[in-house]
Formats: structure tokens, C-alpha cells, sequence
């Protein structure tokens, strides 16, 4: 259903890969306006999840993260304005156009804006190293090419990395660097690596993975500060006073980026708040990391992941179209650790009963199946990427409610 006007112009804030993909989307149904996209990075569109892997351990190039080629970008007829950062938003200050303004002084004004400015690295609070804070060398965050290229050139010169975050993240480094033949300590306040991600059975498992192959768990206790001589790092201190011993130190943890949306008006909770739709206002349309949706089974949900970023920018371009699509996926993500390839489908809920149903946790190759209340609300596979896959549509037999019923609603 197509319906309301198509705006003459739209820009797009955040150039990586969900700024990019609503653009690709946006030509690809057939918008012929006048299209930007500015970036506060220097670099055109590259991708985030080899920055942990391959990049981080030398096996690609950074060249080789980029998402596009120069003659596909070129391809889009949209300007790519680099290395500015949009500082603030007005949403209807002129009759049908929003306007953004910029750190260089640049002012635009479009007749959608779509926030696609991902998420940033968290600082953690009273540590030096951190933004603010005095630098010690040595202690990393990670989130940009140019962050994982710092990094990589110091894990080359040193011996022992001290990683802060049992999540996702935290355990790819931890797995990355100790291939790399570092001596690497996990820290982080969950017992176990990714519990909140992946539920006690199988953190279970990828805690026995990351022992198994030499990294040392220093987990439930959380990271009290950093410890440094002469200006550099050397080491981490934890909350009952141990004191890890570090040449580098890689924090991790995310928040959503939406500073320069503080005096916008816009409800910033979280992330970017927008309806069903991935609309914030009338002309303003969030996507990516830092959207915060009405997901229509889920309630208020923000996805930090890559495939999210794609299947999202689709909808988004849509409703820039007038066409009001309903944007209600089964979440997705998969993270590489060692030889282990993990896929999480649907949402692994806290107290759900996980049930193994291929393969076995021993053989290393099986898929779990989470549910809760009778209703499956997600799948795990570890090394069997087909056979998870097939499950998926169990939780979406789960999400789509019966006829004459309704999902409760969760903000
Ligand atoms: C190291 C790493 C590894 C990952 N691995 C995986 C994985 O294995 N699997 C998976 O599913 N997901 C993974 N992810 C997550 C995935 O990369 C993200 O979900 C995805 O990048 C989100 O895309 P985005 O475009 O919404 O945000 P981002 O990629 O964060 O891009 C936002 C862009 O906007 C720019 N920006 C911010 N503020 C402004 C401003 N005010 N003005 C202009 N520009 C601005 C930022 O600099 C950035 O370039 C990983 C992420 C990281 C960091």
C-alpha cells in the first residue's frame, strides 16, 4: 500500500552499514530525489563484525571491511559527506522539512531525516584511559576501523591483554587475541561468558570453549579501575582489590548514540523511541543500533546487530515512500569464536527451559531451543548453522498470535 507524499529529499545520518542499506533500499524502490548522507567517520561504509575477527587478527586487510566498492557507491547518486558530525536536530522548524546542523557549521534541511548513528563505545565511569578521563596508553575501546587498527598494533608489541566485558564482544577479543598467542584474562561481572546472551547452559559451554583453548576467566566481580605507571596501562583492578597484570587493556560495552538528539524534543530511552513503523516524528525515522522500535509482539526493542541494521533500513525506506510497513522481525545475530560458529534466532529468555534438540553439547555441534510459558521464543545453534536455521520458523509460529488474541504489550 503506497500512500502519502514521497519527500524531495532525504538525509541520512550515520554512514556505515544501516545508513547505507536504507539508501540502497530507498534507490532500489525507486526514490529519484536528492539523497545525503553524512558521517562523522572519515571512511566511506565498512563493516563492523570483521573488526573483532579478521581485522583484529590480521587475516584481512582493513581495505577489505568496506561494504561497497567505489563504483557501487557512486552507483547511488547520493552525496557522502565525511568526517562531520551532526550535532543537533530540529524537527519541523519550516513547514515540511527537518533540519540538522553540524559540528563544521553546515546546516541541512531535508524532507526526511533517518538516524542511522549506531552506537558508541561506553565509557566506564572513573577510569582513566576512558573519554574525559587522563590517557594511559595501552587501554583500547573498540568500536571503529581506526579503533581495531590501534588496537591490533598494540596487541603485535605486547604479551598480556586484559579484556573488560563478558558479553559478545568481550569474548570475541578474548578469543581473537589469544589466537593471536597472547595471554588473555576475560573480566566482567556475569559468571559466565555471555550469560545474559546465551542463558547458563550454553555460557556454560562457551566458558569451557575459552578455558579449553587457554583464556583465563576472571568472572562475578566487576572491574573496579585501572592501574597504570608512567602513564601507562598495567594492569586492572578488580572490585575485592585483585589486581590483573596488562600491557593492553580492551574495554567494551555499547550505548546508544543519540547525544546530539538531546534537544531535538525527540523521547531518547534507550536509544532513538519510534513506533511500529521506525518512525520518531513526522519526518524522522530511526534505524540501526540506535532505533528503539515498537516491535509488535516484542514491545519497546533495540537490536544491536548487523542483519537488524539491513532488514530494518528496508522498512525505513518504505515508509519514506509512504508505504507503511510494520517492522516486526525475529531477531538475529551469530558470533565467531575460535572454530565455533554461534547463531541466536529469537530472544533467549532469562529463566527459559532450554532444550537440546540436534546434535549434542559433548560433540561440540547442536541446537538448543529456548522456551518460555509453552511458547518457543528462540533458537541456538553451535556449528549447525542449517539445522538452526530450520527452527527459526518455530519462533515465528510463537510470535504470530492465534486469531483472536493479542500479544501483551511490554515497553
Ligand atoms: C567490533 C564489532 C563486532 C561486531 N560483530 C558482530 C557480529 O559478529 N554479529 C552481529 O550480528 N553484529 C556484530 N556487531 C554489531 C554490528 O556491527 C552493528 O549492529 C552494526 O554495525 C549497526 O550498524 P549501524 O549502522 O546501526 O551503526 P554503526 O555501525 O554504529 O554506525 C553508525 C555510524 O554513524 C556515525 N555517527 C554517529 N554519530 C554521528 C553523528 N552525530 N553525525 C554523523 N555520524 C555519526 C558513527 O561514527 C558510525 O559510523 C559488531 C559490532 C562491533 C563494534
Amino acid at each position: 500500500m503506497i500512500s502519502g507524499v514521497t519527500p524531495p529529499d532525504v538525509l541520512v545520518v550515520g554512514a556505515s552499514v544501516a545508513g547505507l542499506s536504507t539508501v540502497e533500499a530507498l534507490r532500489r524502490k525507486g526514490y529519484e530525489g536528492k539523497v545525503t548522507v553524512l558521517g562523522d567517520e572519515p571512511h566511506a561504509p565498512y563493516d563492523r563484525p570483521p573488526l573483532s575477527k579478521q581485522v583484529l587478527s590480521g587475516a584481512w586487510e582493513p581495505e577489505r571491511a568496506r561494504l561497497r566498492r567505489h563504483d557501487a557507491l557512486s552507483a547511488l547518486a547520493a552525496d557522502f559527506v565525511l568526517g562531520d558530525a551532526a550535532t543537533a536536530l530540529d524537527v519541523g522548524a519550516d513547514q515540511g522539512s527537518a533540519i540538522v546542523h553540524t559540528a563544521a557549521g553546515r546546516t541541512w534541511s531535508a524532507g526526511a531525516v533517518v538516524v542511522a548513528t549506531g552506537a558508541r563505545p561506553r565509557p566506564l565511569p572513573g577510569m582513566p584511559g576512558m573519554p574525559g578521563m587522563p590517557g594511559l596508553a595501552g587501554v583500547h575501546l573498540l568500536r571503529t576501523l581506526d579503533d581495531a587498527i590501534a588496537l591490533r598494533a598494540n596487541l603485535l608489541t605486547a604479551s598480556r591483554l586484559v579484556v573488560v566485558g563478558d558479553g559478545v564482544l568481550g569474548a570475541e577479543v578474548a578469543a581473537t587475541a589469544t589466537s593471536m598467542g597472547l595471554a588473555v584474562t576475560l573480566t566482567g561481572p556475569q559468571r559466565l561468558p555471555m550469560a545474559g546472551q546465551l542463558g547458563t547452559l550454553v555460557a556454560a559451554r562457551l566458558a569451557a570453549l575459552h578455558t579449553a583453548r587457554g583464556v583465563n576467566l576472571r568472572l562475578g566481580e566487576a572491574v573496579d579501575g585501572l592501574v597504570g605507571e608512567r602513564g601507562t596501562v598495567t594492569g586492572v583492578r578488580l572490585g575485592g582489590g585483585e589486581v590483573i597484570a596488562a600491557d593492553v587493556v580492551v574495554a567494551i560495552g555499547a550505548i546508544p548514540h543519540t547525544s546530539w538528539l538531546e534537544s531535538s524534543g525527540l523521547r531518547l530511552d534507550d536509544g532513538l523511541v519510534c513506533d511500529e513503523h521506525c518512525r520518531a516524528a513526522d519526518r524522522v525515522y530511526a534505524v540501526g543500533d540506535v532505533a528503539r522500535w515498537r516491535h509488535e509482539a516484542l514491545g519497546l526493542s533495540r537490536l544491536e546487530n548487523r542483519t537488524n541494521a539491513t532488514e530494518q533500513a528496508r522498512v525505513v525506506a518504505a515508509g519514506i515512500m509512504g508505504e507503511q510497513l510494520r517492522y516486526a522481525p525475529v531477531p538475529y545475530f551469530w558470533t565467531d569464536q575460535f572454530d565455533v560458529k554461534i547463531q541466536v534466532h529469537g530472544t533467549l529468555a532469562a529463566r527459559a527451559e532450554v532444550t537440546i534438540v540436534d546434535g549434542e553439547i559433548g560433540e561440540g555441534r547442536f541446537v538448543a531451543r529456548y522456551e518460555r510459558d509453552g511458547a518457543v521464543t528462540g533458537v541456538l545453534g553451535w556449528n549447525m548453522p542449517k539445522q538452526t536455521r530450520l527452527r527459526r520458523q518455530e519462533i515465528l509460529d510463537s510470535l504470530t498470535p492465534a486469531p483472536g488474541t493479542s500479544h501483551r504489550e511490554k515497553t
